[in-house]
């Protein structure tokens, strides 16, 4: 009997000797995944097994129950692991397709580790995969160096993907999908400066771009790729008096004049990041996205595309901020300190990157059990050092016993 059966075995015996000699197949399942979180991901093949062991069970006599169950040390139960606030995802069918999705604009600081290891948990509780998605679409935005500094901050907090997409070489899709949106007449190419359409915007009132032909503007989208930065922008048809003023049409693709660190010059038409996540959230089939609560907006323009192209749309999780006491979080005066000579590098202990937290000797496993234990709750959180080191404690503790 391997391991797993041994497990089911037990659970089947305990609940039989509990229950006059039956068994109850949907009982045993739910004590299992209860009490054995590390299951849950292959609850087909428990039930599968379970139900096999069920039926040689329910035909034993009830005394041989008990004394089987005696052999496996009694009635003892291993009390339901607790998992420390990450509470259950909403409206999960089956496995989930989940992503993790930085800019490039250096490497990963504590509050990309809460949706990095959220995302990781969740696909191992319940199945599926992990996307690793480059956002680097902002060629102003992009370091070289984060690529390969963003695989290994997520090496070393132990978060697996199982699949890459660097958006820069996906240039082309988001074309064919503006390309598409414009034929079905809810995109537009708009000329005009940025300061006339906002007193327009903000006055509800439409552009004179947005009443134009599908055919004038195909024409205007050719010419776009040889326009310059700031002279045409593809905007979104939403509802022009949205009550909220950045929704109403907002910008899907520009002109950038500079060059992208990986693709040079080859492109000059870029997709602003709203666009660019939402056909890749729908094309890689991302069945749930945890993001920040500032971008709760951005869900909001996204649903347009969704709707637009009749997509269904994801399950949105927005959680809070989280602050971590005296550090600079932010990553660009991060890069501004380390130019100036402030910090000595990415690695500087007084900055909350990750390899700044692994230089302070925190282990990875402090980190992953605090952003299990924050969660993707909406309310705002602050890390105190005191608590990580609390947590970093009582896992060298767990080492050195060992
Ligand atoms: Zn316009």
């Amino acid at each position: 009997m391997s391991n797993i059966e041994e497990i089911i075995y037990k659970h089947t015996l305990i609940n039989a000797v509990k229950h006059k000699g039956k068994a109850n197949n949907g009982a045993v399942m739910g004590s299992l995944m209860a009490t054995h979180a590390e299951l849950r991901s292959e609850s087909k093949k428990i039930a599968q097994i379970t139900s096999k062991i069920l039926i040689k069970v329910n035909l034993m006599d009830y005394e041989l129950q008990k004394s089987e169950l005696q052999k496996l040390g009694g009635i003892k139960e291993k009390k339901p692991v607790k998992e420390k606030g990450l509470v259950d995802l909403p409206d999960v069918k089956g496995k989930v397709v989940l992503r993790f999705a930085p800019n490039p604009s250096g490497p990963l600081h504590i509050g990309h580790a809460r949706a990095a290891v959220l995302n990781n948990e969740y696909v191992k509780r319940y199945g599926g995969k992990l996307i690793l998605r480059i956002e680097d679409t902002d060629p102003r935005r992009v370091d070289p160096k984060a690529y390969q500094m963003i695989e290994e901050d997520l090496k070393w907090l132990g978060v697996k993907w199982q699949e890459k997409h660097i958006q820069s070489s996906r240039i082309e899709t988001y074309y064919e999908y503006a390309e598409k949106l414009i034929e079905i007449g809810k995109a537009y190419i708009c000329t005009c400066k940025g300061a006339d359409f906002k007193v327009l915007k903000d006055e509800s009132k439409p552009c004179p771009c947005r009443e134009l032909s599908v055919k004038h503007n195909r024409k205007l989208w050719d010419r776009m790729k040889t326009m310059d930065e700031g002279e045409a922008v593809l905007r979104v048809k939403t509802d022009i008096q949205h009550k909220n003023p950045a929704i109403r049409d907002w910008v899907a693709m520009r002109v950038v004049n500079d060059k992208h660190p990986l693709t040079g010059d080859k492109y000059k038409i870029y997709p602003m990041m709203n666009f660019s996540v939402a056909v890749d959230d729908h094309l890689m089939g991302v069945t749930h996205v945890l993001r920040g609560k500032d971008h709760l907006a951005n869900s909001e323009k996204q649903k347009y595309l969704y709707n637009h192209f009749g997509w269904d749309i994801p399950v949105f999780i927005h959680y809070g901020r989280l602050k971590m006491e005296d550090v600079a979080l932010s990553t660009s005066k991060a890069r501004q300190g380390i130019d100036e000579g402030l910090y000595r590098g990415w690695d500087d202990p007084r900055l909350g990157t990750i390899r700044a937290i692994a230089r302070r000797g925190i282990k990875q496993k402090a980190i992953t059990e605090l952003m299990m234990e924050i969660g993707p709750k909406i309310s705002d959180a602050t890390v105190s050092w005191k608590k990580v080191y609390g947590l970093n404690r009582t896992i060298l503790e767990e080492i050195s016993n060992r």
